[in-house]
Formats: C-alpha cells, sequence, structure tokens
C-alpha cells in the first residue's frame, strides 16, 4: 500500500469517527473550562437542596437540649444569659438526674459580663465543685468556648480549670459559599479537637479522637472540617414548636424540678443559651435562611449526633467529579447531533432529572456528595452550544440539498426535451424502414433465396425492437410530463388477458413455451383498458423472454379480498434477491448472463407499476433464481377515488416511488 493510499484509508477511517471524536473534543473542552470554575453559590444551593428533600435522619433521642431562653430569664427576674449562681444552681441539680454527659455551651464570658464579682465570690468555686462533683460521678463535663480572632475565648477564671473545648457553629463564608449558612463543623483546629470531638471521644472513651467519615482539611486555617447531616429541620419557631425533635426542657423546668422522673438518666445534655433577640444564639441552615429561626444550640446537637454516629458527607474526588461532567456534557453534544429536535430536548430533559434523582439517592443512602452545579451548568451550556450548531449544520445540508435539487430538475428538464426530440424524430424514419422491410419480404418471397430472405426478417426485428423502445420512452415521457390522460371504461379483464394471449401464441409456439389460461368469470372492471393491456403485454412478453424453449407460462385471473388478480406465473431463469431490488426503477435489467443476451429496456416493469398505480392497484412479485417468477398486478374492485379524479395529480403523486404499492417478497437464490 503506498503513502497516500495509506493516508487516504486514515481519512476515511477519521470521517467514520467524525462525530463522535467531535462530541468528545467539544465535551472535553468545555468540561475543563467548567472545572475551573466551582460554581459555589448554585453547588450551595444544590447542596440545601439535597439536605432539605430526602429521608431525614433521626435525631439521636440521647441527645437532649436545656435552653436558657427570654421567658426563663424573665421568670427567674434576670436577663438571658442569667447570673452564674443560677448556672451553679443548674449543675448541682444535674448531679441527682444522672446525665451520661453535660455540654455546656453557654458562654461564660457572656454571663461573666453580667455579675462579674460572681466569679471571685464563692459562686464560682460553687460552679467549679458542681462540675467537679459531676465528673467524679461518671458524668463527662464539658464547657463549649467561643473562637475569636485572638483564639479560644477561655472561660474566666476559676472556670478555666473545668474541661473545656472550643464550640462553634461554622457559617459558610469563604471556602465554600458565601451565605453565611451552616453546614460543616470544625472538628479541630491546630490539632486540638473541639467540642463535639472531645465530647465523642469522651463518650467512646477513646484514647484518640474518631474522625467521622468525609473529613477534610483546610490548611489555610490548619482545621480539620466534616459536613455533618441534618437529623430534621432545626427551625424554632415563634410559637416554640419546631426546633428539631431532640427533647427539649427549659432552664427553669431543671431548677424547679418540673421534669419528667429520669428525663435526664443515661442522656447527653447540652445546655445553651436561646435568646430570640440575640443573632449569636442562631444561625442560618438549608432549612431557613431567615435570621433567628435556626437556634444554635440545636445546631450543637445535630454536628454531635453526626459525630457519634459517623455520619458525615463524603465529598467525592475532584476526577469523578470531572468526569461526570464529560459524561453528561457528551451525551448532550452526542443527543443534539443525532436525534430529533423533540427527542434531543426530551433526553436532555431526562438526563437532568436522571442525574439529580440519582445524586439525590445516593446522598441520602450513602451520604455521598456528587457536585452537581458543573454537570448541571455542562448539560445546559452544551445543550445551548450544540443546536446553533446542529442548526447551522442543517441549513447548510438543506442548501446543498435545494442546490443538488435544482441542478437535477434542470437535468431532468434537458434529458426529457433530448429524449421527445430524439424519440419524435426516429419514429418516423423507423416506422417507414419497418413498412418498406415488411413489404420487401412480401414482394420478394418468391424469388429471393432463403438467407436473404432471413436478412430481410432480422431487419425488420430490430426495427420492431428499436420501435418497441421508442414507444417505451414516448411514454415514459409522457408520464414525466405528467401529459397522460386515463380513459376509464367498464371492460370484462379477461377479454384483455384473451387478446394478449393470442397476440403472443406464435411467438411462444416458436420457442415451443405453452401458455395455460386459468380465467375465473370476473365482473366487467372499470379502468383505462390500452393501458392495462399494455401491462398485461408485458407480463406475458417478458414471461416469454426470460423462459426457456418447452416450458410454460400460465397465466391466471381471480378475485380476492375485494381484489382482482391477474398473475403471470413463468418457469423461467428467476432473480435473485439482489437482483429484485432494483425491480421497477426506470431502465433497470437484472445483471446475468441471460437478460444480457437478451434485449429489452428496463421500461416495462417501470411503467406496469406506474398503470397499475393509477388504478389504485399494487404490482407484486415471487421469483427464485434458476426457478421461475410470478408477478401479480391486484387492482381494487371498488377505487377508492372516482374514475373522472384519476387524471395527472394522481399519477404525479405516484411518481416517487411508493414503497407501499409494491412489494417484492425475497427469493432464494
Ligand atoms: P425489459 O425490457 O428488460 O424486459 P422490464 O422492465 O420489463 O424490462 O424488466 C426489467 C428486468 O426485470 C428485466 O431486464 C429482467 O432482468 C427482469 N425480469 C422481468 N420479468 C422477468 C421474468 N419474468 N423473469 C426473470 N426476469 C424478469
Amino acid at each position: 500500500m503506498g503513502f497516500r493510499q495509506g493516508c487516504e484509508k486514515i481519512q476515511r477511517r477519521l470521517r467514520t469517527f467524525e462525530k463522535p471524536i467531535t462530541v468528545f473534543i467539544g465535551a472535553a473542552c468545555l468540561s475543563s473550562l467548567l472545572l475551573n470554575f466551582d460554581f459555589s453559590f448554585l453547588e450551595a444551593g444544590l447542596y440545601d437542596f439535597r439536605v432539605v428533600h430526602g429521608f431525614q435522619k433521626k435525631p439521636d433521642p440521647e441527645i437532649v437540649l436545656i435552653t436558657l431562653d427570654d421567658k426563663t430569664a424573665k421568670d427567674l427576674g434576670g436577663f438571658v444569659p442569667l447570673s452564674l449562681d443560677y448556672h451553679s444552681h443548674l449543675l448541682q441539680a444535674m448531679s441527682d438526674l444522672d446525665p451520661k454527659a453535660v455540654g455546656y455551651l453557654v458562654d461564660m464570658n457572656h454571663v461573666h459580663q453580667i455579675n462579674p464579682e460572681f466569679f471571685t465570690n464563692g459562686t464560682g468555686k460553687l460552679f467549679v465543685s458542681a462540675a467537679n462533683h459531676l465528673m467524679e460521678k461518671g458524668i463527662i463535663f464539658l464547657m463549649g468556648t467561643p473562637f475569636d480572632v485572638i483564639g479560644e475565648a477561655l472561660p474566666p477564671p476559676p472556670l478555666n480549670t473545668l474541661p473545656h473545648a472550643i464550640a462553634v457553629v461554622h457559617q459558610d463564608g469563604n471556602v465554600f459559599s458565601e451565605d453565611r449558612v451552616t453546614r460543616r463543623a470544625l472538628l479541630s483546629i491546630y490539632d486540638t479537637e473541639t467540642f463535639h470531638m472531645a465530647m465523642a471521644r469522651g463518650l467512646e472513651k477513646a484514647s484518640d479522637p474518631i474522625y467521622p467519615p468525609g473529613t477534610f482539611e483546610l490548611p489555610e486555617v490548619n482545621g480539620k472540617y466534616f459536613f455533618f447531616r441534618y437529623h430534621g429541620s432545626p427551625v424554632l419557631r415563634h410559637d416554640g414548636s419546631g426546633g428539631n425533635s431532640y427533647t427539649r426542657y427549659s432552664f427553669n423546668d431543671i431548677l424547679e424540678k418540673r421534669i419528667p422522673l429520669g428525663a435526664l438518666k443515661n442522656k447527653i445534655v447540652l445546655v445553651g443559651t436561646l435568646a430570640s433577640d440575640d443573632s449569636a444564639d442562631f444561625s442560618l441552615t438549608p432549612y431557613s435562611k431567615t435570621p433567628f429561626t435556626n437556634p444554635k444550640i440545636v445546631l450543637h446537637a445535630n454536628i454531635l449526633d453526626s459525630v457519634l454516629h459517623k455520619d458525615g458527607v463524603i465529598r467525592v474526588h475532584p476526577w469523578l467529579n470531572a468526569m461526570t461532567t464529560v459524561f453528561v456534557t457528551c451525551a448532550v453534544f452526542w443527543w443534539i447531533m443525532t436525534l430529533t429536535p423533540l427527542y434531543g430536548v426530551f433526553a436532555t430533559i431526562s438526563l437532568v432529572l436522571v442525574f439529580m434523582i440519582a445524586s439525590q439517592l445516593i446522598f441520602q443512602i450513602q451520604g455521598i456528595w456528587l457536585r452537581e452545579s458543573q454537570p448541571l451548568v455542562g448539560i445546559f451550556v452544551s445543550y445551548y452550544l450544540a443546536v446553533p450548531y446542529r442548526l447551522i449544520r442543517e441549513y447548510k445540508k438543506r442548501w446543498d440539498y435545494q442546490r443538488k435539487n435544482e441542478l437535477l430538475t434542470q437535468l431532468e428538464e434537458l434529458k426529457t426535451n433530448f429524449l421527445s426530440l430524439i424519440t419524435h424524430d426516429l419514429k418516423t424514419p423507423v416506422a417507414r424502414i419497418q413498412g418498406l422491410t415488411e413489404m420487401l419480404i412480401r414482394r420478394t418471397s418468391t424469388f429471393l433465396g432463403e438467407v436473404d430472405q432471413t436478412t430481410l426478417r432480422h431487419i425488420f426485428n430490430a426495427t420492431d425492437e428499436l420501435n418497441h423502445f421508442i414507444s417505451s420512452v414516448l411514454e415514459l415521457n409522457r408520464i414525466e410530463s405528467d401529459r397522460i390522460q386515463l380513459h376509464f371504461e367498464s371492460k370484462d379483464l379477461n377479454q384483455l388477458i384473451e387478446r394478449a394471449a393470442d397476440s403472443f401464441q406464435t411467438q411462444a409456439a416458436a420457442r415451443k413455451i405453452q401458455l395455460k389460461l386459468e380465467l375465473e368469470p370476473l365482473f366487467p372492471l372499470r379502468m383505462d383498458a390500452s393501458l392495462i393491456s399494455k401491462v398485461i403485454n408485458n407480463l406475458i412478453d417478458n414471461a416469454l423472454k426470460y423462459s426457456n424453449p418447452g416450458s410454460e407460462i400460465q397465466i391466471r385471473s381471480y378475485e380476492e379480498d375485494e381484489l382482482v388478480i391477474v398473475s403471470v406465473k413463468d418457469q423461467g431463469i428467476g432473480m435473485s434477491p439482489d437482483e429484485l431490488a432494483g425491480l421497477f426503477t426506470r431502465f433497470y435489467r437484472a445483471k446475468n448472463q441471460m437478460t444480457a443476451s437478451i434485449s429489452g429496456t428496463g421500461l416495462g416493469l417501470y411503467l406496469t407499476r406506474y398503470f397499475i398505480e393509477a388504478h389504485q392497484g399494487r404490482v407484486e412479485v415471487e421469483s427464485e433464481s434458476g426457478r421461475g417468477s410470478i408477478f401479480k398486478i391486484l387492482l381494487p374492485l371498488k377505487p377508492r377515488i372516482q374514475a373522472a379524479q384519476f387524471n395527472f395529480p394522481y399519477i404525479k403523486a405516484a411518481q416517487e416511488p411508493s414503497k407501499e404499492n409494491l412489494y417484492v417478497s425475497s427469493a432464494r437464490s
């Protein structure tokens, strides 16, 4: 193989894969562009949608909340967060209630601001000793401290001697999204575990922190985070209802022992403030982005619940995200390039739905967070890029077709004019040659030798064939220039068949072929007798031409299912399935040795089909190579269209091959 051939082969191969390659390159380029943007705002919205709409995780019934709200403070004659003596009393009361752990999330620096002297006058000591008493009883005690720019805001002395850890509710600001919504929690900072981790480790009695799945490091802040799961909606309505289904008691309920017996036994108790006008006690969550609706104490409970039950959300690796984006954009590009516009839209919408449902399910069931923003943006951008591209291609194709069509029409016109010119000019001289030859044969029969007579007969036969050809071409020309008119009359079809068979008797006898007629009596049929005669003549002529001497041709007529059927069956050369495929098209002749030696125009069956279709009928053929053929014409007894309407518009409509009117049964070769 030469270099050029090799190049051509590669080019051909490439052309076959042109569309998939273009689609893949387009999708890969678009995806790599999209992957440079993190669409955090969109992703945050989609993340929240997944959190809120799905099967909710059940809150751990072991976690109980004690809230210090406005009403409690008012009842006790103070302000949230109340002075230290109340807190000391609470711890003392707690000792009899036997909880498993107490997480004290009240900001003690805030308490200190109310009555600083309580921290030095012995109340502080009371608080410390109450806490120590709890710990001596085996109850875990841990204070949650705030975190500011300087670091952990330690509880004021003497409370700083008690176990404490940073307890912050992270609000997304700069790293994930800018909307200050709480989705993730800080687990450790500068290698020091935060409140929830320390509490969980204490409860699990583990020596080392066991981080929940999905924990990731943020080197910028030297901290470990994880996206925690919400256990139902944390939204607290103004009437006090809601706020998740963690059991909640008020601070006062404990002090005044208004809680059911054993309500806190073996529970993990979180104590926190919930002042309705203090923004520090609330955060924004995926459930509600309205201020003062999501209490932080409930978020702490959710974080602790997630840490305890290892319920972290696992973010998929960026390469999987990239692959998903490439895959969905590929699919959209491909569909828009190959499907019809309606199916394209349908497939794209289905892809969006399937993708969202699938990612929702894996989020809910496995806690896996597949990023949706880039694939979804990819789907929309690729759709809006692919549609114009497809349109441009379609327009180009249509333009090419139009041009080709115009050229073809011109060519067709030229050909028609040329054919009509030639055939008209040929018809007269050929008819004269034929007439003169016939006269010569008759006049010279007595004195010319056998050889000369045969020559004259050859001349006669040749001109006859030529005449036949010219007539067929003229007929074709008439059809194609819409000049055909049908003349309907009621006629006995059998009569036409008998007449046609008679005219072929001599020819058949010369080749020792037997023409067998089996004609059932038929009602007169409305038809153009001259066209139907041409059809029958052509079928018998073909059967004779393509039959071997000594064989039999059977011509039948019968009625079946509102149809009149004429069949011509021969035992001739037949046709293979390949040869049958081109039948009934203009100038078609089967390519085999036999047909090559038999003269013919390749127009007979083409005209047959037109004439029969003009009668709202159809032509059927069954053939087997070497065994023979059977051609059937099927004419309706009651045509749908009235005879008067049967002129050129119908024929014009029939000019394009109408496959439903044509039945070519496959043949065994
Ligand atoms: P032609 O003038 O060549 O016979 P037709 O349109 O009548 O033109 O037929 C088209 C082709 O169909 C023929 O050339 C021949 O190959 C094939 N054909 C038609 N009738 C028969 C038949 N009875 N047996 C086998 N082949 C046939």
